[in-house]
């Protein structure tokens, strides 16, 4: 253990069990550890680091930001949150958008907004439907609209006005609906419940039933935006426009930021109603704008649906190497490789080794996540590791 990480173990409260390893800088798709030891990044800081570590145009506009105006109230203008904003509306289904801090921050927003919309138009109408498995974050409120039972049992009780119905059934949410329903939230694909693709027509017959009943449709796309499927939202893949859709993760490629983003219709906040201190920050907002530009004007959605391709079919190349991968399944650069038993630690501390950092997903299973500008060379590179790595089991 590192002096690092015996200080961390005396100071941190143990909310994560940390891989074994000190990281202490980026560029691209790799990363060096406290010795000079260096891997390839496929976790990519929890599919954050949409443009890899410290992007040339990421860093600069940060530099050029700090050095300008790093923070002012919301009750004044600032430039860089206004630019992303009409960027993200100019390449969206959306009309406004609300800036915040997270994921959670902006799943919490997002209900908040779904409430005041029930109020306006549903008489009163507050509750909200989401799916088991799903992830929402770790406030307490999106602990209940995350139907994961490990998420909720430690904190009960939880805020009300959730009910989680089964995901990939949308008889499930016409028999949760009621006279108290004023939106369904979900993750068009779910990342931290397991890589979980909709069925056929699913995401339609939801959008079809939310248009019957006049309540929203909120897409999570936290994971599944900027680029990562394939397309620069994965709602444009399933034919279908959400009514209010969250971002976070992949927006402002490693700086901390979130988005609320609706329809004109459903933007019924007025002024007061909700905040946040350092939402819009211009830091992370110049970085914001700096990534989306760079994965718009260079098609970086494009290659993470060519790079998500090959890297799907050298996963099932494995799969008919190894008798114990049991699935493999996702989409552009999300994608997941299940096991037959409970292997996925070891694989993950012996790709480490060897100099690639993926993620366990579950017991058995890893998810891989790389930054969207890789090409098909990383693949290969990550694919000769990982292949020897699963070539120890057993
Ligand atoms: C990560 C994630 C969140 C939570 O984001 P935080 O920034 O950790 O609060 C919410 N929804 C989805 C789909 C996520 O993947």
């Amino acid at each position: 253990m590192s002096r690092w990480q015996e200080l961390e173990l005396k100071y941190f409260m143990r909310t994560v069990e940390r891989l074994p390893v000190t990281l202490i800088r980026g560029r691209g798709a790799r990363v060096w550890d406290e010795n000079g030891r260096e891997y390839l990044d496929f976790v990519g800081g929890w599919a954050v680091d949409s443009l890899g570590h410290c992007h040339p145009v990421v860093a600069e506009a940060v530099t050029e930001q700090v050095q300008t105006l790093i923070q002012a109230s919301n009750q004044f203008y600032t430039i860089p949150q206004i630019r992303l904003a009409e960027l993200l509306v100019q390449n969206s289904c959306l009309d406004k958008v609300f800036f915040c801090n997270s994921g959670a921050e902006a799943n919490e927003g997002a209900v908040k907004l779904a409430r005041r919309y029930g109020k306006h138009y549903l008489n009163g109408a507050c509750e909200v439907i989401t799916m088991t498995n799903s992830f929402h974050g770790r406030t307490l409120a999106m602990v209940a609209a995350t139907g994961q039972a490990k998420f909720q049992q430690p904190y009960l009780p939880l805020p009300a006005g959730f009910v989680n119905v089964e995901y990939n059934n949308v008889e499930a949410i016409k028999a949760a609906t009621n006279s108290q329903t004023c939106a369904v939230m979900l993750e068009p694909v779910q990342g931290e419940g397991g890589v979980n693709l909709p069925s056929d027509n699913y995401l339609t017959a939801v959008r079809r039933w939310c248009d019957q009943k006049g309540i929203l449709l909120i897409l999570d796309e936290i994971q599944t935006g900027m680029g990562r499927m394939g397309t620069l939202f994965a709602y444009e893949q399933y034919g279908i426009e959400p009514d209010v859709m969250t971002l976070a993760k992949g927006l402002a490629s490693g700086m901390p930021i979130g988005a609320i983003m609706a329809k004109d219709r459903a933007s019924v906040f007025t002024p007061g109603e909700h905040g946040s201190t350092y939402g819009g920050n211009p830091v992370a907002c110049a970085a914001g704008y700096a990534t989306l530009k760079f994965i718009v004007e260079n098609d970086i959605a494009g290659n993470a649906k060519r790079v998500g391709q090959y890297l799907a079919s050298r996963l099932e190349n494995l799969k008919q190497k190894f008798q114990f991968i049991t699935d493999v399944r996702g989409h552009g650069l999300l994608l997941a490789m299940e096991f037959s038993s409970d292997i996925a630690h070891s694989v993950v501390m012996d790709c480490l080794d060897r100099g690639l950092l993926v993620n366990q997903l579950k017991p058995n299973a890893l998810r891989f996540m790389p930054p969207l500008i890789i090409g098909n060379e990383e693949v290969d590179e990550a694919l000769g590791i990982l292949d020897k790595a699963l070539s120890t089991i057993n």
